[in-house]
């Protein structure tokens, strides 16, 4: 054994590459991005391994399943509320099966440093009646992501891998095999039957899944990764990262009886033998209270009293962290215990000096002067960040995609100017098909497509749709090419930009305007 230091996110990626990973797919999101990325640097230097970002989750999540189908072993890499663009395919292919592995790394965001909202995939993975592997540290981002493909071929289902910020990023030493596991040999699957989804045989594949549950079950009750410790007459079950909060707060010889879990479905024996076994029981989870609402059950209480984020001993949103964990334990705090949040100033994100965006926000801002409900509606990447002071040139952000449905339906109701802001990714990942749906209905909608040339909010990856292909794309959606405008965010086209806006305001009908500069970010990396 050798050991590596890897964030969570490297320690799941090199994990799934000994585990004989013949592709990986994603879309890049934070705080899941570096997974792929670490995969695709290693696949650049071996050369077997397929590494290629896909235009959004779902084809991604597909993509994946399709290596599956052929026998190999695929990596699929996302944030959590990008499982919800890939919900139909996940689910789906919790029914279908898998013929070679398939293992769904998701990074949920607690606290949301870096997202919409901090839903908890666990209960994804419920939802589709599948394993999930909640690693505690980074060693375990590499062993149970191994252990994920071996389970996904044993039980012939995919299996998440769930992870938080904190481990995702965050270093450690990881103790790696010397004896990385052979990729698969390309083994079609001839079970015609199982692949396709048409009713007859959708009923008996689903039925194979729910037959695979007490199995499923089993293994949860007995895996490794759920350790139950009995001692004194308070219990604590401490689920993936939290073991560490707890730990942290506890001497080596403490009384506390703790369920370590890491392993879904929820082991219920090793739960009942905890809760039998103490007089309360602390829940202690990052993300929603999953545990603690079965726990709890929908009538009252087990034996014990259960506590955690919904009676009021944790905060029932955002990150745990040991000081948390300490006073629910109702542990005095350390001595010098500080409020980062009293001693340090808020310093909100900005666009980079110099940034394309805030160029054509300018220009858009004066345009819309002459309007007096200047809602403008956006998308999620850097740009989003015009909401803010100085700029304060957009008014919404929902999902990927959402500006330009958001906008159409607005325009629906009567509102005018309906103006939509989205970049080229986000076009690509989710824009296309709401453009479409606009420009057939001729709804009067402005859609403004901030093309710099890369997805740079996550750190640069490749775009799908920029240039001459984003061109290409909306032109054959169907917009009139005298309304498919294209302007250069600069300040010396200040002027010229702030017409080409406001002709476009004043037409009675769809019009696209690409604002095309890269982004100097990356400019700068692919510099050096
Ligand atoms: S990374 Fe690029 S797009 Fe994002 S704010 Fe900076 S310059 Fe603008």
């Amino acid at each position: 054994m050798r050991k590596e230091v890897l964030l969570g996110d490297e320690a799941v990626g090199l994990g799934a590459i000994h585990a004989g990973l013949s592709g990986v797919y994603g879309y890049p999101g934070t705080p899941s991005t570096e997974i792929f990325e670490f995969v695709e640097r290693m696949a650049r230097k071996r050369g077997d391994i397929h590494a290629h970002w896909s235009t959004n989750e779902k084809v991604a999540y597909e993509e994946a399943l399709g290596m599956s189908w052929a026998g190999k072993r695929a990596l699929v890499t996302m944030k959590h509320v990008g499982l919800n663009v890939a919900a139909d395919a996940f689910m789906n292919s919790a029914v279908t099966g898998t013929n070679g592995g398939l293992v769904l790394a998701v990074a949920d965001d607690p606290g949301m440093h870096s997202s919409q909202n901090e839903q908890d995939s666990r209960y994804f993975a419920k939802f589709a009646l599948i394993p999930c592997l909640e690693p505690r540290d980074q060693q375990e981002c590499y062993e149970m992501t191994m252990e994920a493909f071996d389970l996904s071929e044993r039980m012939g289902v995919p299996v998440m891998v769930r992870l938080v910020t904190r481990i995702a990023h965050s270093r450690a030493a990881v103790q790696v095999t010397e004896t990385p596991r052979e990729q698969n040999p390309l083994t079609p699957d001839k079970d015609i039957r199982k692949w396709t989804l048409l009713p007859s045989n959708a009923r008996v594949q689903y039925r194979l899944l729910t037959d695979k549950q007490p199995e499923l079950a089993r293994l949860a009750e007995e895996s490794r990764f759920n350790v139950l410790d009995l001692r004194g007459k308070k219990g604590v079950i401490a689920c993936g990262i939290t073991v560490n909060y707890l730990l942290e707060n506890l001497p080596e010889d403490h009384d506390v009886s703790i369920l370590s879990l890491g392993h879904y479905p929820i082991p219920a024996g090793l739960v009942k033998r905890l809760v039998d076994h103490v007089d309360e029981v602390l829940i202690l989870e990052d993300g929603y209270p999953f545990v603690e609402e079965m726990v709890r059950g929908p009538f009252g209480l087990p034996q014990a009293t259960v506590k955690g984020r919904l009676s009021g001993e944790l905060p029932r949103t955002g990150e745990l962290n040991p000081d948390l964990v300490r006073a629910a334990l109702g542990l005095a705090p350390h001595d010098g215990t500080r409020e980062p949040e009293r001693d340090v100033a808020g310093r909100p994100p900005a666009l980079c000096r110099g940034c394309p965006h805030t160029d054509t926000y300018r220009a858009l801002n004066e345009a819309l002067e002459e309007y007096s409900r200047p809602q403008v509606f956006s998308d999620i990447g850097c740009y989003t960040l015009g909401a803010l002071p100085p700029l304060e040139a957009v008014h919404s952000c929902v999902d990927m995609g959402a500006s330009i449905g958001m906008a159409t339906g607005a325009a629906h109701a009567g509102y005018n100017p309906a103006v939509a802001v989205i970049g080229d990714s986000t076009f690509a990942h989710s824009g296309i098909t709401c453009l479409l749906s606009a420009i057939q209905q001729g709804t009067n909608v402005k859609v403004i497509i901030l093309d710099n040339d890369t997805v740079a909010m996550t750190g640069a990856q490749q775009s799908m749709a920029t240039e001459e292909t984003l061109d290409r794309i909306v032109l054959g959606l169907g917009i009139d090419p005298e309304h498919f405008r294209l302007i250069t965010p600069i300040p010396k086209n200040h002027e010229a930009n702030v017409q080409v806006f406001r002709e476009e305001l004043a037409h009675d009908g769809p019009s696209v305007i690409v604002a095309r500069r890269a982004c100097i970010e990356k400019v700068k990396k692919q510099g050096r």
